[in-house]
């Protein structure tokens, strides 16, 4: 064929493609009926899934049903004052949240836009909240430990960079305390982290940025908030805009830890939607799609591969269940996307286990590799011991006579519990934690009544800090017990046992 005309034919496509560009640009469409936050838009008809529509002011909407005849938009911006009439631009363009390192110590909404009072910055750049999860060839397996400084998780269920775990439970049993605990583990590492208020109530979403800024963690940390009275547009993109966030800081080849406070209020908020864009209801009225909904975005969750800098971002998706029922749509769909779930049961919380982690329903399932050597050596058969007490209690409950050796083992898990409780933002370094287990290992614990082992445990962390910081940096260092370090530890526990039982009335 003729190549000028070829080349003919090529100007005149482009040259035609760029006028209906153009002409898309310049659509404009009108409002016919608006309400809780979503309205629907007559005469934009090449408008696509996803694009943003804006108001002359400013005021943004999320193009999200597509019919022939019409168009559903979220706003993104509270719509009291938007009205049937109104004029909406076609945008052309994706819903983008900034990305940049001043997010760091901020609070944004779903677009990155600072909510907290303080200055506006210009971002380096937007990148969509929508991306495609990295295929399998960009990963590689979890091989390094995400400290979270909760004794009972970095023992008995480790979790790794690049992980999803799945916080699980009831109203009120510690679940947003266990993430924020394990952001706060974070405080001089060189991990980043997300935090993600999804419909949460306004003072809730405070006193989590309250909590961050007075220990400390709010630097390394950029807070996504869309509580309960921002629109349910702002409410479905949160997730997606802090994952996008996460990845800038992956893609620099950082780790990232993003927690989604919660995934329940997150499916109720799309529930919501569906229903007012008359989308047809399926199971508990979740729109067919909802499980779509959880997989894209944890699917984002990964360690990258050292050929594309070798970040992670680590998921610590919440979910909330009602009356213990984890069977329950929601969590069962989460279950099955994330790499385990730790399961926080009410009445371990009422009876004053706290973190109230049920070891038995929890699992991790590739965070083990990761565990840190020393912790995995002294943390060995322990599971196993925990997941035996409540039978071994409910056994000894009726009286029944036990084996010696049955009773060691009751004796032990019962001291095993105790040693696992912690209060709440104070998450511990390594060191500590290898202590502890040791404690425990070596029988320091048996002489100390049961009621007396959180303050034991806390005199000898107090003292190894006073004492033996040293011995604790090695520790970690090492990732073992060395000779040294054991015997320190052996002579900081006599030490404090002599105390101690000094201190008991005869
Ligand atoms: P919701 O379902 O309302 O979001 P939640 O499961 O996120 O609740 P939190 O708000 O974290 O629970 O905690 C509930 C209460 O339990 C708070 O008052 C908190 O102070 C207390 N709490 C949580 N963890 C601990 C802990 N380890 N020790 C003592 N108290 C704790
Ligand atoms: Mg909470």
């Amino acid at each position: 064929m003729n190549p000028g005309i070829d080349q003919i034919r090529d100007q005149v496509r482009q040259t035609l493609a760029a006028m209906r560009w153009r002409v898309r640009r310049r659509e404009v469409g009108r409002l016919v009926s608006v309400g809780d936050g979503v309205g629907r838009v007559r005469g934009a008809p090449s408008v696509r899934f996803g694009e943003l529509l804006e108001r002359a002011d400013g005021l943004t909407g999320l193009a999200f049903d597509i019919r022939p005849r019409e168009i559903g938009v979220l706003f993104l911006d509270p719509s009291e004052h938007v009205s049937a009439g109104d004029e909406l631009r076609a945008t052309g363009r994706v819903s983008s949240v900034a990305v940049d390192d001043k997010l760091l110590g901020r609070v944004v909404d779903a677009l990155g836009r600072p909510i907290d009072g303080g200055p506006s910055f210009r971002p380096r750049a937007y990148w969509p909240t929508e991306r495609e999860a990295p295929g399998v060839i960009d990963r590689q397996p979890v091989r390094e430990p995400m400290h979270t400084g909760i004794q009972v998780v970095d023992t008995l269920l480790p979790l790794g960079r690049g992980q999803r775990e799945l916080i699980l439970g009831d109203r009120a049993t510690g679940k947003t305390s266990l993430a924020l605990d394990a952001i706060l583990a974070q405080r001089g590492s060189e991990v980043l982290c997300v935090y993600t208020a999804i419909g949460l109530r306004k003072t809730n979403v405070a006193e989590v940025v309250d909590t961050l800024a007075q220990a400390g963690a709010l630097a390394s940390t950029v807070v996504v908030a869309a509580d309960a009275e921002s629109p349910p547009g702002q409410q479905y993109l949160a997730p997606y805009a802090a994952c996008t966030i996460g990845e800038f800081f992956m893609s620099q080849g950082r780790h990232v830890l993003v927690v989604y406070d919660s995934l329940s209020n997150h499916a109720d908020a799309y529930r919501r939607i569906a229903l007012l864009l008359g989308r047809s209801p399926g199971r508990e009225a979740y729109p067919p799609d909802v499980f779509y909904l959880h997989a894209r975005l944890l699917e984002r969750a990964t360690r990258l591969h050292d050929r594309l800098g070798g970040g992670s971002l680590t998921a610590l998706p919440i979910a909330t269940t009602q009356a213990g029922n984890i069977s329950a749509y929601i969590p069962t769909n989460l279950i099955s996307i994330t790499d385990g779930q730790l399961y926080l049961d009410s009445h371990l919380f009422n009876e004053g286990v706290r973190p109230a982690v049920d070891v038995g329903l929890s699992v991790s399932r590739v965070g083990g590799k990761a565990q840190p050597r020393v912790l995995r050596t002294l943390a060995s058969d322990l599971r196993l011991v925990y997941a035996q007490l409540h039978e071994l209690e409910t056994f000894a409950r009726f009286g029944a006579e036990l084996e010696p050796e049955t009773r060691r083992r009751l004796e032990l898990g019962r001291r095993l519990r105790e040693a696992l409780k912690q209060p709440r933002l104070a998450p511990l370094r390594v060191g500590h934690q290898a202590a502890v287990l040791f404690a425990i290992r070596e029988g320091f614990l048996d002489s100390v009544p049961v009621d007396q082992i959180v303050h034991f445990l806390a005199d000898l962390r107090r003292r190894l800090d006073e004492t033996c910081a040293h011995v604790l940096d090695a520790i970690e260092r090492e990732n073992t017990l060395s000779t040294e370090s054991t015997a320190s530890l052996k002579q900081t526990l006599e030490a404090l046992q002599r105390n101690h039982v000094k201190e008991q009335p005869p």
